[in-house]
């Protein structure tokens, strides 16, 4: 439901959650920015990109999992 109040089709949700819940299982404490309050979904940019250490137009790294420094959960 978040994927898609940020922007994703069902099609992307559906790939997202897929990985995530194989990333939750694996236990690794990787993240994706969809997950991120830090994430701006429209322009696919990072509102905290200097501690997270990527540039600020994060593109298609949003959807990979990733540990992240800046990441914070995003409030529901
Ligand atoms: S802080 Fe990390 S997880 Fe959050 S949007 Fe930026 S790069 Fe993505």
């Amino acid at each position: 439901m978040v994927f898609k109040r940020r922007g994703m089709d069902d099609t992307e949700a559906d790939k997202l959650a897929d990985k995530l819940l194989q990333v939750d299982r694996d236990q690794t404490g990787q993240v994706t920015c969809h997950l991120c309050q830090h994430f701006n979904p429209r322009r696919k940019t990072c509102g905290n990109f200097r501690s997270a250490g990527v540039g600020q137009e994060v593109g298609e790294l949003a959807a990979m999992a990733q540990r992240c420094a800046g990441y914070q959960e995003a409030r529901q």
